[in-house]
């Protein structure tokens, strides 16, 4: 029996083992000094003029969402297609969730397709990265800013993406990052806002520890602390030193992971280029995506359906994956759903499914992959 092979592994090693030890001994675990060398270095690598640390990318939508004043009475567009908090943030502040449908070739929002949903009421779109393929941000914000319409990018996926040249999110007003081990790095769970606005970044910094009118940094440095306000309704969504000190180590490993994840990519796209009736996520015409999950479409004219192909590689010992979900289908959505166009959505949801692709992924290991694929009844 061959071993079995994950879709996805994180990378870490010594270096983290080592950093984590060197927190533990400075005394110092909470939100500290590592987390602000964290927000820094992120800034630089992305390209963003200022990055808030916080426990998720969950979190970091919730957060993006109330610094931009979005909340009751107001319509949100975004994808169904996309992981389930992308739509939940949305109901978190008390807006309307208006799901869009994607483009085949991307999966993402399009001009096109949020223009077809949107209300008079419409006062932010959630434009994901899906999968890490970017999203075409200038597109859409041709339509979106002469209306007032804030595009906040979920760039949960696209550490290591780039659009038009710059890391995906540094075109955004904001955009919200993940470091769940399911994505590029991580930090066991975290997330990160970045913004190229100073009042947003500092109400988000605010925020995110209950509101406290001095910090809980500032509060344990001085022996006797000053009184503290708390200013208006806040939260916890502090990242821990642990975590930042992890995440530094896993930063300076982006662009190796990249690299690898668009080598192994680039050996499936080229052995299904030759398997009639799969098609294979590719980079869009104007940027590159990292591969956070590729994800491969089963057309008719294939051997079997999707569920089949799934089977088939389970049968062989590798966990793939269902494609993307689509948020419509859910219980708390399902009253939203419109009829007739999400048409996209759901082909995408019911006939693809995504392959393993990991750092330490062995070209043998790869090869039992496309071995299924070539011949998925045996
Ligand atoms: C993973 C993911 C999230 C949620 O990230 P967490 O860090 O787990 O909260 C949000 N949006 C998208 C598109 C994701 O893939």
């Amino acid at each position: 029996m061959s071993e079995r092979i994950n879709v996805m592994l994180p990378w870490l090693g010594e270096e983290e083992s080592k950093a984590l030890a060197e927190v533990i001994e400075s005394g110092w675990v909470a939100q500290g000094p590592r987390v602000a060398r964290f927000e820094s270095e992120f800034a630089a690598v992305m390209q963003a003029e200022h990055a808030v640390a916080v426990t998720s990318c969950t979190t970091a939508l919730h957060l993006a969402l109330i610094v931009a004043g979005i909340g009751p009475g107001d319509d949100v567009v975004v994808p169904s297609f996309s992981f389930i908090a992308t739509t939940n943030v949305v109901r978190y502040v008390g807006a309307n969730p208006i799901f869009a449908d994607v483009d085949a070739a991307t999966g993402n929002l399009t001009a096109d397709t949020i223009e077809a949903v949107r209300t008079p009421a419409t006062r932010a779109v959630i434009a994901v990265d899906q999968g890490g393929v970017p999203v075409d941000l200038d597109a859409i914000r041709a339509v979106t800013d002469p209306l007032g319409i804030l595009v906040l990018e979920d760039a949960a996926c696209g550490a290591g993406s780039t659009y038009r040249g710059r890391p995906v999110g540094a075109g955004a007003e904001i955009a919200a990052w993940s470091f769940h081990p399911r994505k590029l790095l991580t930090t066991g769970e975290g997330g990160m806002i970045t913004t190229s606005r100073a009042d947003w970044a500092d109400r988000a910094r605010h925020l995110r520890e209950h509101a406290m009118s001095v910090s809980a940094a500032d509060r344990h440095r001085s022996v006797l602390p000053p009184a503290e306000e708390y200013v208006e309704l806040g939260y916890n969504f502090r990242m821990t030193d642990l975590q930042a000190a992890v995440g530094l180590v896993q930063l300076g490993r982006l662009p190796a992971i990249v690299t690898r994840r668009r080598e192994i990519a680039g050996r499936y796209q080229a052995a299904i280029a030759d398997i009639p009736g799969l098609r294979a996520v590719a980079d869009p015409e104007y940027g590159t995506s990292n591969f956070q999950s590729f994800w491969v479409e089963v057309e008719a004219g294939y051997p079997t359906d999707r569920d089949g192909l799934l089977a088939a590689l389970a049968a062989a010992g590798v966990s793939a994956r269902r494609g993307i979900m689509a948020a419509h289908r859910q219980p708390p959505y399902r009253e939203l759903a419109r009829s007739g166009c999400l048409a996209v959505t759901e082909r995408l949801t019911d006939h693809t499914l995504i392959l393993p692709v990991y750092h330490q992924l062995s070209a043998a290991d790869q090869d039992r992959v496309i071995a299924v694929l070539r011949r998925p009844a045996g």
